[in-house]
């Protein structure tokens, strides 16, 4: 099968997963209840997915045999984490239907592209300028102000961030990123943060979902609650700008805007991932289609199902030591938990939502 003969994958068929964290293990279980088989392609053979599904590839991400194999079982390909070399998934494109595609991994992968691409579509984000040694560092300081330096490209939960109010600390946090490419970003004196998660189907159709206020602690986030402080114009503008997004990519799947919201109601995007994301869990829960199940139908060319709210959700990861409580979690909700089996300090070991009868908010 190519990608001009592609008409989508029928019950049976097997849609490929690059990445086996606990994303790729719900998907794997959306999968299955739908009666389509996945095979999980994972770097190290420990993986959560690994537990759900009855295909997998434990090998390097640019092992271009095992890539060759894992195309040839799968109907259609995508990708649950986007730190992924552009090359193995443009490989993986020459051979099977990768959904979503590499143009929006390749733009939303590095933090000035995508920057670049937000505002070239008339949405708002930080002001920020591209730093790569301590002297443009103190220049960027003098010409923003207080701001956060980031690593363009690997980082997550925080990881390759520093917060900077001084020229001096901004040469400092350049120097221990040791010369890796950087963004330089305003710090935003936000209200508080948000998301919104969207599905674009492989005919254009689209679906979002309620927008949630999201809540983070130590860079990792604690919380995500819906309806949250955003009001029902702020939600529904979150999800226009995530079709905006969407259709500007040709984009097939699930992507998460995540958002500052101003102290003057103002949205800006302060990331997209190209994936279902953590902010989007209560959706398993609150929705009729959750996000796993919607990022399957779309990658098999399947109709988008209904993403509409049905209660009211909080959503709390639990971290580390914290899955310790699991007989009392078990008892306050709806516990998932991803198996793994250390739990490392800040590491998501799994995550509990907790409904209640809509209220009506946004
Ligand atoms: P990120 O990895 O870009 O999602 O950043 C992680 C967290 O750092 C965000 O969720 C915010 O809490 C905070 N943060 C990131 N960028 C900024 C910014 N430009 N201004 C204020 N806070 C930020």
């Amino acid at each position: 099968m190519n990608t001009l003969s592609f008409s989508g994958v029928k019950p049976g068929g097997t849609i490929g997963i690059i990445g086996g964290g606990q994303l790729g293990r719900m998907l794997a279980m959306a999968a299955a209840r739908l009666g389509l088989k996945t095979c999980i392609y994972n770097d190290e053979a420990n993986a959560p997915a690994f537990q759900v599904t009855p295909l997998q590839l434990a090998a390097p991400y640019d092992d271009r045999a095992m890539l060759t194999g894992f195309a040839e079982i799968c109907d259609v390909i995508t990708f649950e984490f986007e730190n992924l070399p552009a090359e193995s998934l443009a490989y993986l494109a020459s051979l099977k239907p990768l959904r979503p595609g590499v143009r929006a991994l390749e733009t939303l992968q590095d933090r000035i592209t995508e920057k670049q691409f937000v505002a070239s579509l008339g949405l708002r984000v930080a002001p920020f300028t591209g730093v790569s040694n301590e002297e443009e560092a103190r220049a960027a300081f003098a010409k923003i102000g207080s701001g956060i330096i980031k690593t363009r490209r690997f980082g997550y939960d925080g990881k390759g961030q520093a917060r900077v109010t001084s020229a001096d600390e901004a040469a400092r946090a350049m120097a221990s990123f040791k010369a890796a490419p950087c963004i330089y970003e305003g710090f935003v004196d936000f209200a508080f943060e948000a998301s919104v998660v969207a599905a674009r189907g492989a005919d254009g159709s689209f679906a979002a979902y309620d927008s949630p206020e999201n809540i983070h602690e130590n860079h990792i986030l604690r919380r995500s609650i819906v309806p949250g402080r955003l009001t029902k114009a702020q939600s529904d503008e979150a999800k226009a700008m995530a079709k905006t997004i969407a259709d500007a990519l040709d984009y097939v799947g699930v992507l998460a805007v995540e958002l500052f919201v101003g102290k003057d109601g103002a949205l800006l995007v302060n990331e997209i991932a190209p994936r279902v994301h953590n902010s989007g869990h209560w959706t398993i829960e609150a929705c009729a289609c959750s996000q796993f199940e919607q990022h399957i139908r779309a990658v098999a060319g399947w109709p988008l199902g209904d993403s509409t709210r049905h209660a009211d959700a909080v959503m709390e990861n639990i971290i580390g030591a914290e899955a310790d409580a699991w007989e009392s979690l078990a008892r306050s909700g709806a516990l998932h938990l991803y198996g793994k089996r250390e739990a490392r300090l800040g590491r998501k070991m799994g995550h509990i939502t907790r409904l209640k009868p809509r209220s009506g908010g946004a």
